[in-house]
């Protein structure tokens, strides 16, 4: 499946809205999940093929340094009448595959992609909703904002680098938004487990979306699972990205690291 970019925007000085159009994306189907995701495969500069192409037989047909690189990103909106697929990508520095071909992508240009897959939608019989990520979280809690009825409370922790990184939310129900700005200290990490700790939880049972910076997912799990008393079931949790890892070094340790985040509350 691809997309050819239709236009971009520059949401935030580091969130690059891309939306993708063209009868390249004629099968999608978008889940009814709020946390849908496709993988993009973006080929390594030099790469012997371009344009539109299969992964699949890529990977079957190249050498592996010219397999193209993947990276999983959160549907935004689906616009099922226009066919178009918006989706929002962190622009992390210069460092990366897909932040700089965000920052650079163009009207005309072909992203290729799999899936989507999904996992999350706010269940609608939860008292309350608790959303907490970093930038990459944003479309998707931005997308589980939008899906919740009116009658909805919904308390959001979100960590991003400044007021003008702060997008606006929309949220039929009653929203509880809270931003926290990192200042370039050792303990930002600690801010997002830090308000949530600081959280004077709304009664009854809650249903949770935690994802962003594997190591802040995790110290959040372990509390909402250890002092909350919060069932697993309840929440959703997804170390999305790892610092200082790339994705390829992060994909090889996952595996081990999720395993031990959940043994980490008995
Ligand atoms: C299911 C799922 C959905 C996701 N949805 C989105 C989404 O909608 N938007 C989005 O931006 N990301 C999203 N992510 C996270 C994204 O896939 C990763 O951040 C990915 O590593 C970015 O790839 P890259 O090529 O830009 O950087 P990489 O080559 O993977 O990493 C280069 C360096 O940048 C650092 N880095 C990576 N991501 C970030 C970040 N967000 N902030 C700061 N430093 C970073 C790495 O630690 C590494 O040091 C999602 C991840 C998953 C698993």
């Amino acid at each position: 499946m691809h997309g050819h970019v239709v236009r971009t925007e520059r949401l935030t000085p580091t969130l690059v809205r891309v939306v993708l159009g063209g009868p390249g994306l004629d099968g999608f189907a978008m889940p009814e999940s709020t946390d849908a995701y496709v993988n993009l495969a973006i080929p390594p500069a030099g790469a012997p093929y371009g344009g539109v192409f299969d992964p699949k037989a890529v990977r079957e047909e190249q050498a592996q340094e010219h397999w193209p690189a993947r990276r999983r990103y959160t549907v935004r909106f689906w616009d099922e009448a226009a066919r178009e697929l918006t989706l929002d990508f962190v622009v992390h520095g210069d460092s990366g595959v897909a932040g700089p071909w965000a920052a650079s992508a163009a009207p005309g240009d072909v992203l290729v992609f799999e899936g989507p897959g999904s996992g999350y939608r706010p269940d609608a019989d939860a008292d309350w909703h608790l959303m907490v990520g970093d930038e990459s979280a944003l479309p998707a809690i931005a997308a589980s904002l939008e899906a919740l009825p009116a009658d909805a409370v919904a308390v959001v922790r979100l960590v991003c680098d400044g007021a003008e990184h702060e997008v606006a939310l929309d949220c039929p129900g009653r929203l509880d938004l809270a931003w926290l700005h990192r200042t370039g200290a050792e303990d930002d990490v600690d801010l997002l487990a830090d308000a949530v700790a600081d959280l004077e939880f709304p009664a009854g049972r809650v249903h949770a979306f935690i994802h962003g910076e594997a190591e802040e997912i995790r110290a959040i799990r372990r509390h909402l699972l250890s002092d909350r008393r919060l069932p697993r079931a309840d929440m959703s949790c997804s170390p999305y990205w790892r610092r200082t890892m790339d994705d390829e070094a992060w994909r090889r340790v996952k595996r081990d690291f999720v395993a031990a985040m959940d043994a980490d509350v008995a």
